[in-house]
Parts: C-alpha cells; structure tokens; sequence
C-alpha cells in the first residue's frame, strides 16, 4: 500500500498537486456513487453492467481515497489495519455467532 500511496502521489504531483480536501473528498463521493451505478448495473437492478466495470469504479474510488489519505499524510495501509484490528475486537463475538447460525441453517437445509 506505501508503493501504492507513493505512485499516486507522484502522478498528483506531476499534475501540479492536491486539491483542496473538500475538493478531494467531492472525488470519493463521486467515484462512490459511479460504484453504485455499476453494481446496480451489474446486479440488474438498473441496467446491465459488467465485473470490468466494477473493478473500474472500485479503482477510480481506491484512488481518490489515497488522494485524500497522501492529502493529510496518512498511511492507509495503517488506517486498514487498525480497522481491522477494530473489527476483530468488537465484533469477533457477533461474527462467530452468525457464521456459527448461518452453518447450522444450512444444516437443516440439507437435511
Ligand atoms: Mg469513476
């Protein structure tokens, strides 16, 4: 992720440099909402889409979110596993406690 965080900032500064953060975060949100068409494409709620657009949406969203984390010189990488880390202690309970459900379901499904 820091090579990834660092080719993004050098194209950005081959470009002349960041914009301004609410510009930034104006970015994420129009990528997020492009995602949003894709997959409701892709799932046939409204259109048809493709895998290939997903993953060019998910791309463009990916970069405008190291824009903003290169912006306020955060290690994304870090603030991913922190996440992950937080996940993994508040929900660990919860989410052993679905999948343990969701075997037992299928269980009797197959039965
Ligand atoms: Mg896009």
């Amino acid at each position: 992720m820091k090579r990834l965080q660092k080719e993004v900032d050098e194209l950005i500064n081959e470009f002349g440099g960041y914009w301004k953060p609410f510009e930034m975060l104006a970015a994420a949100v129009e990528e997020l909402g492009e995602l949003a068409d894709a997959m409701l494409a892709y799932e046939r709620i409204k259109g048809e889409g493709s895998l290939d657009k997903i993953q060019e949406e998910l791309g463009d969203l990916f970069f405008a979110l190291l824009c903003i984390a290169n912006g306020y010189g955060i290690d994304a990488e870090k603030a991913v596993r922190d996440t992950i880390r937080r996940y993994r202690a508040r929900d660990s309970a919860k989410w052993n406690k679905v999948s343990k459900n969701k075997r037992e379901v299928s269980k009797e499904n197959d039965t």
